[in-house]
């Protein structure tokens, strides 16, 4: 399900936005999302935001930032706000919160004036558990004054990095998320990244005025990640053996340049290897069935530039 499409609140949204405020973390945890325990530290960062004080979470990707904020959302009684850079973002995220029946919405760009309108009605009666917003529409007054209408759970910053001029991703209007302390004070706030260079992490802890915030990082350590530099003699055959040896594996193999790409898929096929190519000069279609078969196959090779992220 997509942000654009439930706007009104189901039975079932209504059940997830009353019957969980004040339950248990764990409870939560198993009965909506369906997982047996909590992982790493999540469960410290969870209770830190039940009890109303304000984190800093550092964790890789694929660690299980987005519970860390959801559940304490759903225990606590109000509506968690979810800043977030990307539209794509907070589309997976409200597909999957609503796909597991939590009442969650997203107020963006992609949606009509009409289906703004309905998402603030849903959150104004209550009935919305978490919203997810840009940091622009944070950023305007206009939003702040309807926030002030809200009662308001926690505030999560995902992807706080951006608050950082030391990366890549600087978005000017992360700036102004400092003001939400002043201005919802007793309302508890989360920046959460899997940027963990100590830059960014004092940026973020002195950017958005996070400095008794509880700091909780864990490893970086990704010991099913592995880096291997050979030296080359003969590529393709190289290759070749390389995938012989993960017969019946998924992987990726990138390459510099389109032409690249089209001429390795080929030749893979030639010997065997079943490979698609990926770059963003192949027509929408064929990168999305590309990309559909990679994910669903199994023993699939994708010859791809970066533009497959
Ligand atoms: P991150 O934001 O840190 O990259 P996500 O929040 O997207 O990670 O979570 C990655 C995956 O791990 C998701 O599929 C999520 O449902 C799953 N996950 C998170 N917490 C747990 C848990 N405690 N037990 C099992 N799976 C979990």
């Amino acid at each position: 399900m997509l942000a654009s499409q439930p706007l009104t609140a189901s039975a079932q949204d209504q059940t997830h936005s009353i019957a969980h405020h004040g339950a248990e973390p764990r409870d939560v945890l198993r009965d909506v999302f369906g997982y047996p325990d909590f992982r790493g530290r999540q469960a410290e960062v969870v209770d830190t935001l039940v009890q109303g004080k304000d984190a800093v979470v550092l964790f890789p990707t694929g660690a299980g930032k987005s519970l860390c904020f959801q559940i304490p959302a759903l225990c606590r009684s109000g509506i968690g706000i979810v800043i977030s850079p990307l539209i794509a973002l907070m589309k997976d995220q409200v597909g999957a919160l609503t796909g597991a029946g939590v009442a969650a919405a997203a107020l963006n760009s992609s949606l009509s004036p009409d289906e703004q309108d309905a998402v603030r009605d849903k959150a104004r009666s209550g009935d919305l558990k978490l919203l997810y917003v840009t940091p622009e529409r944070l950023a305007s007054e206009s939003f702040r004054r309807f926030l002030d209408t809200l009662k308001i759970a926690l505030f999560a910053i995902d992807e706080a990095h951006c608050v950082s001029q030391w990366g890549h991703d600087f978005r000017p209007e992360y700036l102004s998320l400092a003001a939400l302390g002043h201005r919802y004070p007793g309302v508890p706030r989360v920046a959460l990244t899997a940027t963990a260079d100590p830059h960014t992490r004092e940026d973020i802890i002195a950017r958005l005025q996070l400095d008794t915030a509880e700091v909780f990082s864990t490893s970086f350590d990704r010991p099913n990640i592995r880096y291997e530099i050979v030296e080359r003699t003969n590529q393709r055959q190289q290759l070749l053996d390389f995938l012989k040896r993960h017969k019946d594996e998924s992987g990726i193999v990138y390459c510099l340049s389109r032409a690249k790409v089209e001429d390795i898929a080929e030749w893979l096929n030639s010997k065997g290897v079943r490979a698609l190519p990926y770059h963003a000069g192949l027509p929408a279609e064929t990168r999305a069935a590309n990309q559909d078969a990679f994910m669903l196959e199994e023993g699939l090779c994708l010859v791809a530039t970066v533009a497959f992220g």
